[in-house]
This record gives structure tokens, sequence and C-alpha cells, in this order.
């Protein structure tokens, strides 16, 4: 896979981010039947390595300390709690009774897939207690308590270390960070922090450096996942980019560059996810419909027709129709001096209508090969006060930096990160410099 394409499908991949559970996270009504416990878990390392395998059987084990009377069951696709219970021939008024003792053990009866089941039953198949591994870090218990059911959520508590990785391109990001011990997670993760810095389809270089800063969380001495990156650097054609992660009031973090400004921009590079640029911008170009030469002020994404095309970046629709050599034409005017066209749509987004807002990244339209193009492709144009710039290399605009108050505890925060940074380059950067 070539750097262009793999990072194409990283940044889309890093577009749809998996949202990270954490047990300190979990909201909850206590009732007077439920009850919550947090605990520790023993967790033999085997299990955790083999968690992608097969999370709940061994979570269970470690988890309860069962007696011979357990039943452990494997939920198969069209399964149901009551299915089960009359394979173990249990009352249906027990499960009746288990699902109005809360409004939570309605998740009990949701059952999924690859889950494991506990059940406890007695010698007069009296159900005595029920357990439902939900994940690594949940999982919900019923008690018998003299025919009152009680629900129990189960937490475990993941403790946060810290971690750090370098490395120093020589095929891709994809295969260096990989090198360096990255998950495919986190190097999505790095592409996507430093994706307003370097176009990584066309900008990255053999001996371009990274080096990062990024949390782990473990269960009982041993590694559980991978939490955010903290901090990171990349260093592009001997230019240092770096980003930090800054916790402010609002709960989710965000990143910022050492100056304080955000990772975020008013605009993203490009208005297609998968695409090839099969024109660039050129004073002069030998137009393929109108045999002629002709500046080309814009760059054509060959794609196929119906690719949704996105809004680079926030605005009003100011145009939206036909318009001679371009077809099917939408422009977008932004903050400030900026504008951005699309042409050779083949249909509209329905939604999007003249003079509506945009946010940045929607989908405003299809690509097609309408007005004068010899075949499907987006023809994209970025005007600076009505001058056509080069959309790959124009310097997009920087947002704000932080407020000075603010900053100062952005500084406080960032300062020990930035002398770990440092030592990363000596340890592990440097090492690998030679293989
Ligand atoms: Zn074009």
């Amino acid at each position: 896979m070539s750097i262009g394409l793999s990072i194409v499908y990283l940044i889309f991949i890093a577009k749809n981010p998996i949202k990270l559970q954490q047990a300190s996270t979990y909201t909850h009504n206590n009732t007077d039947t439920e009850r919550r416990i947090i605990r520790s878990l023993e967790i033999p390392k085997q299990d955790l390595l083999d968690f992608s395998k097969d999370v709940t059987e061994n979570l269970l084990q470690s988890q309860i300390n069962y007696g011979d009377n357990w039943i452990k069951y494997r939920v198969k696709k069209g399964d149901s709690l009551a299915s089960i219970f009359k394979k173990y021939s249990i009352s249906p008024k027990v499960l009746h009774a288990i699902i109005k003792s809360s409004s939570n053990s309605k998740r009990i009866a949701k059952l999924k897939p690859k889950q494991t089941l506990k059940i406890l039953i007695d010698e007069s198949k009296t159900l005595k207690e029920l357990v439902l591994i939900i994940s690594p870090v949940e999982s919900l218990k019923v008690i018998n308590e003299g025919g009152n059911f009680l629900l129990e959520k189960i937490f475990t508590e993941t403790e946060k270390r810290i971690s750090s990785a370098a490395g120093v391109i020589r095929s891709s990001l994809f295969v260096d960070g990989q090198k360096a011990g990255l998950s495919d997670a986190q190097i999505m993760e790095l592409a996507t922090l430093f994706g307003w810095d370097i176009d990584f389809a066309l900008e990255i270089r053999s001996g371009d450096k990274f080096r990062l800063i990024y949390e782990e969380e473990y269960i009982n001495g041993e590694k559980y996942k991978n939490g955010p990156i903290l901090a990171a650097e990349f260093i592009n054609k001997g230019k240092v980019f770096n980003a930090f992660r800054f916790i402010n009031d609002s709960v989710e973090g965000d990143y910022y560059d050492s100056e304080g400004r955000s990772k975020k921009r008013a605009f993203i590079r490009t208005p297609i996810k998968f695409a090839r640029v099969s024109s660039r911008f050129s004073r002069k170009r030998w137009h393929p419909v109108l045999k002629k030469w002709r500046p080309h002020r814009g760059v054509d994404y060959a794609a196929p027709t119906g690719t949704p095309i996105r809004a680079t970046g926030s605005g009003k629709i100011i145009f939206r129709g036909w318009k001679d050599g371009y077809g099917r034409l939408m422009v977008v005017k932004h903050g400030g001096a900026y504008t951005t066209l699309y042409a050779h749509m083949s249909k509209f987004a329905p939604k999007v209508k003249l003079h509506s807002r945009v946010k940045q990244g929607q989908t405003i339209g299809y690509v097609g090969q309408t007005g004068l193009a010899t075949g499907p492709h987006l023809h994209y144009e970025f005007r600076v006060n009505g001058v056509h710039r080069n959309p790959l290399t124009v310097d997009l605009p920087k947002a704000n930096p932080l407020p000075t108050k603010i900053f100062a505890k952005f500084q406080l925060q960032t300062k020990p990160l930035i002398v770990m940074l440092g030592k990363i380059s000596a340890n592990k950067l440097f090492a690998k410099k030679g293989t």
C-alpha cells in the first residue's frame, strides 16, 4: 500500500473514532434493588493477552469465584434469556421477576452473540445467581435474595500509565508507525493530529521523524488498551510540528500546538475522502475538451460518480446551479476572504439549498461529469479575496490562539510533556536511527 493510499484510509478511519470507555465515566441510577460495585480483578496475564479472542470467558473466570454448580453459557445468535432459561428448566416467572426488578435489568436480557452468561442453579432448579459479562470493564450480576432479584453492576477500575514511542519514516507512516510499536488506531490518531500541517499523501519523506507520549490503561498490572495521545511531535522535511492534549473546562480533550493554537483549522485540505488527484493547479494546461491551452485554477479529483463531496470549511452557499463548463456547481463563502468552489457535480445534496449554512465536512453534493468533463471528477477551487490559490499548497488559515489566562494553564500542563518528549528523542529515536 502506498503512503498516500494508506493515509487516506487512516484518515477515513480516524474520522470515525471509536469512543473509548472508561470505568470512571459510567453513569448509573441507584435504586433500592440495585447496587454498584467497583473492584479490581485478578486476571492472569494469559487471559489479558486473549482479550481480543475471548474477552468474556476469561474475565468471567477471574471475576467470580465459581463453584462446581455454575453453568457457563456462550450466547449464540438467536438466543434469548427466555430460551436459555427454558434450556435449564428455569421458570419463566423468574425471568419476569428479574426484568421487573429494576429498569437496568432489561439490559441483562439484551444478549449479544459471543457474550458469556454464568448461571447458578441449586438442586431444586432455583436460580441463585446470573452474571452477564458486557465488556472487560463492565458486567451485570443478578442475585436471588429470598425471591427478590437484586441487580449489581460490576465495574473494573483501570489504572492509567504513561508510555511513549518514536520512529523514523523509512517506507510509510503506517509501516514505520507499526515498527515503533503503535497500533493502527494510534497511527490514525497521529495522522489526524497533523493532518492540517502535513499532507501525508504528498509531503511525507524518508527521514521524517515522529515521537509521542500516550496513555495506557491497565487492569491488575497488565495492559488492557491504549488511551489518548498526550503529546506528539512530527518532523517533516526538517520542519517541526507538535500537538498537546489540553483539557479545558469542556470534558472532551482537544489538541493545541506549543503556541496554544488549536490543531483544528477552518479548512480541511481535501473535499473527497477517497480520491486521486488527476490534474493539478497550473498556469497553463492543455484542456482535453476545449483542445487548447488554458490555466487550470483548481485541483481535479478523480472519483466514481456519486462519491460524496464535503464542504472543506463551514460557510454559506452563495451559488447552487448550472454554470457553463463547470456544469452543476456549488460555491461556498466562508468567514474572512475565503470561497471554495465545487464543479461537475452529478447532483446536489437535497438539504443544501442556496444561502443555507453548511458545516465543515458536510456532504454538499456528489461527483459527476456535468459541464466540460471527460470523466467523473470533482474540480475544486480555493479562492482568497477572489484570487485562485492552489488548494494543495495554500496556507490554510490558523485558528486563534488560546486566551492569555488559559494559555498560562496550558503551558503549565504541557511543560512536563515537553521535557518527556525530549527524553524520548535521546532514548528511542536515535537508537532506532541506524535500523
Ligand atoms: Zn479542473
